[in-house]
């Protein structure tokens, strides 16, 4: 897909998204990896209001080079990319039911969800663990995000919110979106003892899909 295309699509997902309830005033953003460098959505900017040919053009290195200033939150999107060569886009929201569960005490920290639904596990993974809490902009979050995404396609940002990757910008959304849905599932089903997938049908689609 050329950078064109995939502004246009950076904007229509987003828009999605905060269509949705996904995502609300300017929060949560968005990035994709290009040939030479990366798209990420501006500083301030609303997901539902993008202007493809504002988003904010990053080189290699990340160093802004074209469109509005990126977001604040950019170095999140690059300790994926840097930690998973696989990485082909990265979402970040303050999705309501994810946040939740970045709220709670008593889960746990490896993979505060629970294999519930297939559909989790082929687009979120094994496990997607809890990154502890850090101030907003607080550079040591990077390095933590960067140590737990070496083997998880997601994390969980305690009381912040979701970072997923994926191979593509429309596989990135996706997971975010299947992680929202399995977490209001955890919450609906919390203290009700549910049924979870078994490590060997855990295994068995990780084959299959993963
Ligand atoms: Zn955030």
């Amino acid at each position: 897909m050329n950078e064109t295309a995939l502004r246009a699509l950076l904007t229509a997902l987003a828009a999605s998204l905060f269509t949705r309830g996904f995502s609300v005033g300017s929060a949560g953003n968005i990035s994709a990896r290009l040939p030479d460098g990366y798209l990420m959505t501006p500083t301030n900017s609303c997901l539902g209001r993008l202007d493809p040919e504002r988003i904010s053009k990053l080189d290699p290195d990340f160093r802004h080079i074209g469109g509005d200033a990126p977001s604040k939150e950019v170095f999140m999107h690059r300790a994926f990319y840097l930690a998973r060569p696989d990485a082909g886009a990265v979402v970040h929201l303050h999705s309501t039911m994810a946040t939740a569960v970045a709220c709670l005490p008593d889960v746990w920290a490896e993979n505060p969800i629970p294999p519930l639904t297939p559909y989790f596990v082929m687009r979120v993974g094994r496990k997607m663990p809890i990154v502890p809490y850090y101030r907003p902009g607080d550079p040591a979050m990077e390095p933590a995000i960067a140590a737990s995404a070496q083997d998880a396609r997601a994390v969980l940002l305690a009381n912040h919110g979701p970072v997923v990757s994926g191979k593509t910008l429309t596989d990135a959304v996706h997971a975010a979106e299947e992680l929202e849905e399995a977490a209001k599932l955890y919450l609906l089903l919390r203290g009700a003892a549910p049924r979870l997938l078994t490590p060997s049908q855990v295994d068995d689609l990780l084959t299959t899909f993963g």
